[in-house]
């Protein structure tokens, strides 16, 4: 019955493929006609651009005395993407606008997305076998944004092949054809070409990949960004075009005028707790998963449409994926799409979906990164071990997923945003997708004018409106900053990909490094291309707390966990001396940023042994310190690779040095080469307890390390 099934399956997929035959054979001559001819959308806003890319840029300070004093046409919650959009949109149409994030910009949903500014390749296969022509018009709505987003901010974003490994051949004209439906849909913002790779050149391409019944791969373009720093970019555009955004700035309540409209908001400065109103014609609800939070403000018993869920996203170190290509799983064991992504030299991996409660701190499970290390498992080659130990963080994002309640049914999930005016005009933007922000903002200010008789000077003029810092960027801007300032060519290159033609800004900040090469720029972490120079810049960009720099202004914290509790006190020492901070304002600000890392960043999850409680009688403890000491010869305070080659050698035993490697790096949970005191002892711990995280032929060796009673 199953063969059968699998044939009827085969023949159906065979039929769409001679159906769509002619369609896709012109993809093959159309693409190339389109591509060289590929013209974005004029630039709109062109008047206005070069004075704003010049403003200076008002300090939080006159932000919020505007926001005090001034009355406005829109009044926008939340800072995410899509509040940040609205806020572009409107002040670009010429309307007095005010936005308010109750903490950083993007610190929401919009800076733990996956990073991918994609139309979505599995929405347009059920648009195609299902004839659904919504799903049709959000995946080329989402196409036409992606070619925008990269147009409008090209140091940001950029297009990105992504690799989909096939291992069954009547896959491959299945896939192919969706794929060429998916670049015949772009159409004339077609970013590149898909592509079929031979077995061989697959494995060339993505030697990690796992090599048994691969038959080949298909390659397609879709774009990638730095989202938060997106985000950002897109709120100081609209601040520097006049708009008035406060970051830590929480609505409490909404106000209303007499006929029961809504007027404004009661708002507070989460840093000094100042309370005042702001009045504003139109008040737009764009805060995500927290959608009904502000909706309930307007009416208490109104029916709730978002249902969150909860996305992780595990990153592991950058040699796991080829610099320039990404993988995706379409069909995981639970039928689920998994992305396995190169980004900021690390290698992101997710995501999940689970409903969840919405909480201004979203926290991974152990649960949920043991699934996506399990499905990454399953991609690659069995030489290449994905242990527990590998993550370096693990961060997880709330989707606002939203269902239309002006449909009867409200426990379907919108496919698309919706936009929903409350009957006291509280306007109400939610769903959508990062990719889409820009031509959801356009409907919503379309909206707030109709509904909220709001004057606008000029229509939408998002489409093309280059966002700061592109202005006078190039490919190859890194190469002045290397020239100019003496950074080293890695750090360049990551300050002209974050701050576009501002990095010369961030690069004036830096200070010498004392050694002949790199001149300047003093880096925060060793392993990463961070400056401290740019917590300086950040802090002039309204960045107000050390979470603001660790997680959003440099992507540390989303990169490697360990390394940004590791420069978190020298971000705070910098902060210090920018911001005035008292010793108690630093404390607390290592509190804060400590329970971050912790909650919200994985630091808490790392290797399974490390849960285990050290339950040594004292005798154990002195004789454990005692084998330790013995191993580290030369008193380092910690045991390296060496050390093991060395004992091994002693004892007679043969130990390959694959195995030393192996055995090293299962004990070693920091990952950084070495053993400390803490990590023996925790394995020990974990040992004694028959809880190892070593498979047996490696734990065998182990064991006989700590049992042996003899000193060497
Ligand atoms: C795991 C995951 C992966 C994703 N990957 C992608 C992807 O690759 N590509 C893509 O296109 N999309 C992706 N998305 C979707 C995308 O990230 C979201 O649709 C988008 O970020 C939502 O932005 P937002 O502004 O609506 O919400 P948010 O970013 O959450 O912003 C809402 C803001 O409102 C603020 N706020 C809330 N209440 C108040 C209040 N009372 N006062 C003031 N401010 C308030 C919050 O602090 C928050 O900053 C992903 C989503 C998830 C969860």
């Amino acid at each position: 019955m199953r063969n059968i099934r699998r044939i009827i399956k085969k023949l159906a997929y065979g039929g769409v493929i001679a159906v769509g035959g002619g369609l896709v054979v012109a993809t093959y001559v159309y693409p190339k006609f389109v591509v060289t001819k590929r013209k974005f959308p004029t630039v709109q806003a062109t008047g206005s651009q070069p004075q704003y890319a010049t403003a200076p840029l008002p300090t939080r300070e006159q932000m919020l005395a505007s926001l005090q004093k001034d009355e406005f046409d829109i009044l926008v919650i939340g800072g995410g993407a899509t509040g940040a959009g609205v806020a572009l949109d409107a002040v670009s149409r010429g309307l007095k606008m005010a936005l308010v994030e109750k903490y950083d910009y993007s610190s929401g949903t919009s800076s733990r997305s996956t990073k991918l500014i994609h139309g979505g390749v599995r929405y347009l296969q059920k648009a195609v076998f299902n004839l659904d022509i919504e799903q049709y018009r959000m995946v080329k709505e989402a196409l036409n944004e992606r070619a925008n987003l990269i147009e409008i901010a090209p140091h940001l974003a950029y297009p990105f092949p992504i690799m989909l490994p096939i291992y069954k051949w009547w896959q491959v004209p299945y896939y192919w054809f969706g794929i060429k439906m998916y670049d015949l849909v772009a159409y004339n913002q077609l970013l590149k070409q898909s592509y079929f790779l031979s077995k061989g050149k697959a494995l060339e391409l993505f030697p990690m990949l796992k090599k048994d019944a691969l038959v080949g791969a298909l390659v397609y373009y879709d774009g990638q960004h730095d989202d938060a720093r997106m985000n950002i970019a897109i709120a100081i555009t609209a601040a520097k075009m006049g708009g008035t955004l406060a970051n830590y700035v929480e609505v409490l309540n909404l106000t209303k005028s007499e006929d029961g409209t809504v007027n404004g908001a009661k708002v507070r400065d989460r840093l000094t707790g100042k309370e005042w109103f702001v009045k504003a014609k139109c008040v737009i609800n764009a805060t995500g998963p927290y959608t009904d939070a502000v909706r309930t403000m307007d009416r208490e018993n109104v029916k709730k449409i978002c249902q969150p869920s909860q996305g992780v996203h595990v990153v592991l170190p950058g040699y796991y994926s080829p610099d320039k290509m990404g993988l995706l799983d379409p069909a995981t064991s639970d039928g689920r799409v998994i992305f396995f992504l190169p980004w900021q030299n690390v290698t992101l991996a997710g995501t999940t979906d689970v409903a969840c409660d919405v909480s201004d701190y979203p926290t991974p499970s152990e649960n949920e990164i043991q699934f996506i290390l399990q499905e990454v498992r399953n991609y690659l080659n069995p030489d290449v071990e994905v242990r527990r130990g590998d993550v370096l963080s693990a961060w997880c994002g709330i989707r606002p997923l939203v269902s239309d309640p002006n449909k009867g049914d409200t426990q379907s999930i919108a496919r698309n945003h919706i936009i929903e005016v409350s009957e006291d005009k509280l306007v109400t933007i939610a769903g959508g997708k990062w990719t889409t922000y820009r031509h959801m903002a356009e409907e919503t200010v379309d909206k707030a004018v109709e509904v909220c008789g709001l004057q606008p000077a000029s229509g939408c003029r998002t489409k093309g409106l280059v966002l700061d810092g592109s202005h006078g960027w190039t490919a190859t801007l890194f190469i002045r900053l290397v020239q100019d300032f003496g950074l080293d060519i890695e750090v360049a290159k990551h300050l002209s990909n974050t701050y576009g033609d501002k990095a010369f800004k961030v690069a004036k900040l830096a200070t010498l490094t004392g050694k002949r090469w790199p001149v300047t720029g003093k880096r925060l972490h060793d392993e990463y291309p961070y400056l401290e120079a740019e917590v300086r810049y950040a802090v002039r960009e309204y960045a107000c707390t050390a979470i603001d720099i660790l997680a959003r202004r440099t992507r540390l914290a989303f990169c490697n966990v360990h390394a940004a509790e590791e420069a978190l006190p020298k971000v705070i020492e910098i902060m210090s001396e920018e911001l005035k901070w008292s010793k108690a304002r630093q404390q607390e600000e290592l509190a804060d940023a400590k329970i971050f890392l912790r909650r919200e960043m994985g630091l808490e999850l790392r290797g399974a042994s490390q849960n285990v409680p050290i339950n040594f009688t004292k005798d154990e403890i002195n004789l454990y310190i005692k084998r330790f000491k013995s191993l580290d010869r030369d008193n380092k305070g910690y045991i390296t690779v060496n050390d093991l080659r060395r004992y091994f050698k002693k004892m007679g035993e043969r130990v390959s040095e694959d195995q030393m490697h192996d055995i090293l790096n299962e004990v070693d949970l920091t990952k950084n080469a070495q053993v400390d005191l803490g990590e023996f002892l925790q394995l020990l711990a974990a040992l004694k307890r028959g809880h190892h995280m070593l498979p047996t032929r490696r734990f065998g060796r182990f064991n006989l390390l700590i049992k042996s009673d003899s000193d060497y």
